[in-house]
């Protein structure tokens, strides 16, 4: 942590601080109540930052699974940093050391380490924001040398409070208290695919990890549950592979969709994915 600045800690806390606010912000809805209007607003806050997250923050920025004109991942970042995702260097960083460490010591967010059960799980469904792992020991230099992503990154909370600005200035209380509590249920999302996919579901290939292929996780996620797939083949832009009767089987995977259609409007290009013998050899557990 030394290595940051005063003013770079401060940016840094208000993200956890901000987490905590929407949580107890999200009780504003049971004073005003919610129209169907306000519902959709939870909605359509949830998928379009929780695509920004998982399409160009994990699959684009940190993964490099696809390419990019400079715009779309500048805007996406902009978008995942409303989230309250924090910014892309720390964003980067973090995941980086997860999946450098999976599951040992200094994993960020490990359900088995330093607690297990109970304890484990609360941890990697948020609790190791509120500790020193916060901080991450260095930041991406890729993404520090991009002057737009490293404004973003120490100013992403701006983009978060502008939303919820909006969104009071669209329909005062009731709306700002969709708003706190579509991030409350993003940022829960989120972290289901560091608990519940290190823990429960399907492991089709062979990983040095307990990660899984969970469905549920898969459906709130847009496709980022298909975890077993994603630590087996980091570099794959579709998490929605499986084998089924001793062949190569796909899964439904909104945020491949998403890349696939920018694809189509010439927004993504050299988009990775393993060919089925290189699948098939890692089901056997045959590196290849
Ligand atoms: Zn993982
Ligand atoms: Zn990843």
């Amino acid at each position: 942590m030394s290595q940051y600045s005063p003013l770079v800690i401060i940016s840094y806390l208000i993200g956890p601080t901000l987490i905590i606010v929407s949580h107890i912000g999200a009780l504003l809805v049971l004073i005003t109540g919610l129209s169907w209007g306000s519902v959709l607003w939870i909605i359509l806050l949830y998928f379009l930052r929780m695509l920004a997250t998982t399409g160009i923050y994990h699959r684009l920025l940190t993964h490099k699974s696809y390419q990019a004109p400079k715009p779309v991942l500048w805007i996406g970042s902009l978008v995942a940093a409303s989230a309250g995702q924090m910014g892309p260097s720390w964003w980067k960083a973090h995941h980086l050391i997860h999946h450098q460490y999976v599951e040992q010591d200094l994993d960020p967010h490990s359900p088995f380490t330093p607690a297990q059960g109970i304890k484990g799980f609360l941890w990697s469904q948020g609790g190791w924001l509120l500790s020193s792992r916060f901080f991450p020991e260095k930041l991406p230099m890729d993404v520090e040398k991009d002057t737009v992503l490293k404004v973003i990154d120490r100013l992403h909370f701006v983009p978060l409070v502008a939303l919820g600005v909006l969104s009071y200035g669209i329909g005062g209380l009731e709306y700002l208290g969709a708003f706190f509590l579509s991030t409350t249920l993003l940022f829960h999302g989120v972290q289901t695919v560091n608990s519940i996919s290190h823990l429960m579901g399907k492991q089709p290939f062979q990983t040095k990890d307990n990660s899984c292929n969970n469905s549920f996780v898969a459906l709130i996620t847009l496709g980022e549950g298909w975890h077993n797939l994603h630590h087996a083949f980091p570099a794959s832009s579709r998490h929605g592979i499986t084998l089924k009767d001793e062949g190569v089987a796909y899964l439904p995977d909104f945020t491949y969709g998403f890349i696939k259609t920018l694809e189509m409007f010439k927004l993504a290009s050299k988009i990775k994915m393993p060919n089925e013998n290189t699948l098939l050899a890692r089901a056997r557990g045959v590196e290849s």
